[in-house]
C-alpha cells in the first residue's frame, strides 16, 4: 500500500468515528477472519440494574441488601454499581464497608458492621467454602436462564441471598454482528459472565459461538488459542480486563466509551462505542488496500 492511500484511509476512518493508531493498522484489519466480542459494555450497554432480590430461609431482605450494597459500594464494576444503587434506592444511606477487597472476575469482600461479607459468583463462594441452600440455587439458575447475572451474598460461611443484575443488548449490536458475518468473519462472544447469561446475549445478538466463565487473565489465552488454530483474530473490548487480550489480538478494537486501559491497548478505537463502526473499519481497510493492490 502506498503511504498516501493509507493516510487517506486513516482520515476517512476519523470521519466514520474510528481512530486508527497508525497507518499499518489497516493492513491487520484487512486480514482478520475471526472477531472476538467482549459481552459487557461491548455487545451490551453495560448499564446494569438490580432486577430481583431473593433471600435464604429466615433472612431479612433489607438486611441482606444493606450488606450487599455496602460491600459493593467501593467497587467500580458495573455489577457493583447496580447493586449499590439498587440498595440505596430501596433503603437510603448504606453502612461503610472496611477492608474492601476486589477479586477480579469473581467478586468482592469486606467488613460491614463487623461482619465479613462476600458478594460474587458461585465460584467465588466455593473458594470460601460457603454453602448454598436449594432455594438460592434455584433462584440463581432461573435468573441466569433469563440472561441476568446472579450475584450471591454471603456471610458467616452461608449464602444469604441472590441478586439478579440485568443488562440490555445495545440496539445496534445485532445488525453489526449480521454485517460482520456477511463480510465473512466468525464472531465469538467472550465473557467472564456465566454460560446462561452469555447464551441469552449471544442469541439476541446472533452470535453463534460463546466462550463464557473466562477469568480476566484467561481472556488473553482464549485469543491465543484461536491464533494457534491459525486464525487472524480481532478482539473488541471496553474493560480493564480486556486490555491484555486487546494487545494479544492481531487487531485490537476498543470502545471509545470504555476504560483508558482498553483504549491504550487497542490499535483502533470505535469512538461512539457502536459495534457497527467495527464493520466500517473492516470495509474501509479492504477498500483502502483493495484499490492499490
Ligand atoms: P465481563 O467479561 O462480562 O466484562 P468480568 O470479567 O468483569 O465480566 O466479571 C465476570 C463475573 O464475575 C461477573 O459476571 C460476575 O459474576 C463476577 N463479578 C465480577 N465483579 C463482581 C462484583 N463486584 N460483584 C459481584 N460479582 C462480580
Ligand atoms: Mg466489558
Amino acid at each position: 500500500a502506498t503511504p498516501t492511500a493509507l493516510l487517506v484511509g486513516t482520515g476517512r476512518g476519523a470521519q466514520l468515528g474510528i481512530l486508527i493508531k497508525g497507518p499499518e493498522v489497516l493492513e491487520s484489519t484487512r486480514r482478520v477472519d475471526t472477531i472476538v466480542l467482549d459481552k459487557t459494555g461491548t455487545v451490551t450497554t453495560g448499564r446494569m440494574s438490580l432486577s430481583e432480590v431473593h433471600v435464604a430461609d429466615g433472612v431479612d431482605e433489607a438486611e441482606m441488601l444493606r450488606y450487599a450494597g455496602a460491600v459493593e459500594h467501593p467497587s467500580e464494576h458495573p455489577i457493583a454499581k447496580a447493586i449499590a444503587d439498587g440498595a440505596r434506592e430501596r433503603l437510603g444511606e448504606l453502612p461503610t464497608a472496611t477492608d474492601f477487597r476486589n477479586t477480579a472476575g469473581l467478586g468482592v469482600s469486606g467488613l460491614v458492621n463487623g461482619t465479613a461479607v462476600l458478594a460474587g459468583r458461585a465460584a467465588f463462594l466455593a473458594d470460601w467454602n460457603v454453602s448454598v441452600d436449594d432455594r438460592l440455587a434455584l433462584a440463581k439458575t432461573a435468573a441466569e436462564d433469563q440472561g441476568a447475572t446472579a450475584v450471591f451474598v454471603a456471610w458467616d460461611g452461608v449464602a444469604r441471598g441472590v441478586l439478579a443484575v440485568s443488562d440490555t443488548i445495545k440496539p445496534t449490536s445485532a445488525q453489526a454482528v449480521s454485517e460482520l458475518r456477511a463480510l465473512g468473519l466468525r464472531p465469538i462472544l467472550l465473557t467472564g459472565d456465566n454460560e446462561g447469561a452469555a447464551r441469552a446475549v449471544a442469541e439476541a445478538a446472533g452470535i453463534p459461538e460463546v466462550i463464557a466463565e473466562v477469568l480476566p487473565e484467561d481472556k488473553v489465552a482464549a485469543v491465543g488459542r484461536l491464533q494457534q488454530e491459525g486464525r487472524t483474530v480481532a478482539m473488541v473490548g471496553d474493560g480493564v480486563n480486556d486490555a491484555a487480550a486487546l494487545a494479544q489480538a492481531d487487531l485490537g478494537l476498543s470502545m471509545g466509551t470504555g476504560t483508558d486501559a482498553a483504549i491504550e491497548a487497542g490499535d483502533l478505537t470505535l469512538v461512539r462505542g457502536d459495534l457497527r463502526a467495527a464493520v466500517d473499519a473492516i470495509r474501509l481497510s479492504r477498500r483502502t488496500l483493495g484499490t492499490i493492490r
